[in-house]
């Protein structure tokens, strides 16, 4: 599984950033990154929280294949 975000719906408010600094990241002209995309079981919760408390609805948890 891994955190994807919907760059035409974040505006970059940093609350996603707020909430796991070790993943998200705002540049300083307001772009946002995503430096782990990985979803490991440490961080499953804060990046289920970040994807439900993203006001934009912008991140999103995906399912990878496996193979
Ligand atoms: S919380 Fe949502 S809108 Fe805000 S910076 Fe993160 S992805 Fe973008």
């Amino acid at each position: 599984m891994k955190i994807v975000v919907d760059y035409d719906l974040c505006e970059a408010n940093g609350v996603c950033v707020d909430l796991c600094e070790d993943v998200f990241v705002l540049s300083d002209d307001d772009e946002l990154s995503i430096v782990a995309h990985e979803v490991t079981e440490a961080r499953r919760a804060v990046l289920t929280e970040a994807a439900r408390m993203c006001p934009r609805g912008a991140l999103s948890l995906v399912e990878t294949d496996p193979t």
